[in-house]
């Protein structure tokens, strides 16, 4: 096994313009195993109440992702709600309530701290730090955080920083984190304080790469139906790391084609509710959009006529 990923594991409710959902299965960690399965098989660490209708994780355990570390504890399981405009652009989170993931002190087995890859989804900075003093020397670290930390948890999460070597993040908390408008010097202040990799999600509109001597910008995949955007980020980073994990050797190229199966994953993850589409995802259906992405970012031209 040589992912993991700590996160929320939850029942959301979501609404869009296209219709709507009720305690469908969601949380930052199953869609990043959904998404990551494709490649490389995660380590799940999290927690459930004893609500949780545990046969819909049974898809996951299909793909492979090993389940042993998500704890049930007695209590109501993590909720969310959310609704989405029309245009999907932008949501509004109508509930959280938080449950047995009010008091989620993360614990990681044994058998996964020797991942040599993890991904510490959107928890307070705190226990992404207390997950990283359990783990044996991973050879890479990824993070992602949101606005609530940036603002509430500032000190923790710089803290944080100085151990992650990729941060994920959407624009608005990359200016937020930094403090400055302009996006390249809001990577740079954030590249300053520890990751040598940054990833700025900018939703539909793509997604920028900061290596330490790379920039590399990829589209959104172009979609035509987009049904529920809810687990697109944290796909991206299933995708994204579980790519990596399949690797053994990483340069900046390997890094910029992680970008672009970060991507599909995202767009997969998009087109369906919940984790619905990743059911059925082949690797010869990852495999296709990789292609179609190649085509319609590439173009050829003569230096001698520029
Ligand atoms: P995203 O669309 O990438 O922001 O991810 C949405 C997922 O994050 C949903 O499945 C929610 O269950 C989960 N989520 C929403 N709020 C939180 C929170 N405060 N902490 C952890 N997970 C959350």
């Amino acid at each position: 096994m040589s992912l993991l990923v700590v996160g929320s594991v939850a029942l959301d409710t979501v609404r869009t313009p296209f219709g709507m959902v009720e305690d469908a299965l969601g949380g930052s960690a199953v869609f990043f195993a959904a998404a990551a399965s494709t490649h490389t098989p995660a380590y799940v660490v999290g927690v459930i109440g004893d609500d949780f209708p545990r046969d819909k994780l049974a898809f996951l355990e299909e793909r492979g992702v090993d389940l042993s570390g998500l704890v049930e504890e007695v209590g109501e399981s993590f909720r969310w709600a959310g609704e989405y405009s029309y245009d999907l652009n932008s949501r509004e989170t109508l509930e959280t309530r938080l449950g047995v993931f009010a008091d989620f002190k993360p614990v990681i087995p044994p058998a996964a701290r020797q991942c040599p890859i993890v991904f510490l989804g959107n928890i307070h900075p705190q226990l992404q730090i207390d997950v990283l003093n359990q783990m044996d020397e991973p050879r890479l670290v990824a993070a992602d955080t949101m606005n609530f930390w940036i603002e509430g948890e500032r000190s923790a999460l710089l803290d944080l920083l100085e151990r992650v070597d990729l941060l994920m993040i959407n624009d608005e908390e990359a200016r937020q984190l930094a403090g400055v408008p302009n996006l390249l010097k809001a990577a740079r202040w954030i590249q300053d304080r520890g990751p040598d990799h940054l990833v700025v999600k900018k939703g539909e509109h793509g997604s920028i790469l900061f290596g330490k001597n790379d920039l590399f910008f990829l589209p959104g995949f172009p979609l035509e139906d987009v049904f529920d955007p809810t687990g697109a980020g944290d796909s991206f980073a299933g995708g994204f790391l579980g790519y990596l994990g399949s690797r053994d050797h990483w340069d900046e190229d390997t890094f910029r084609r992680a970008m672009v199966y970060g991507s599909v994953a995202g767009s997969f993850a998009v087109e369906r509710f919940s984790i619905d589409r990743f059911r059925t995802l082949s690797r010869e259906d990852v495999a296709e959009r990789v292609r179609d992405f190649k085509r319609i970012t590439t173009f050829e031209v003569e230096l001698e006529h520029v």
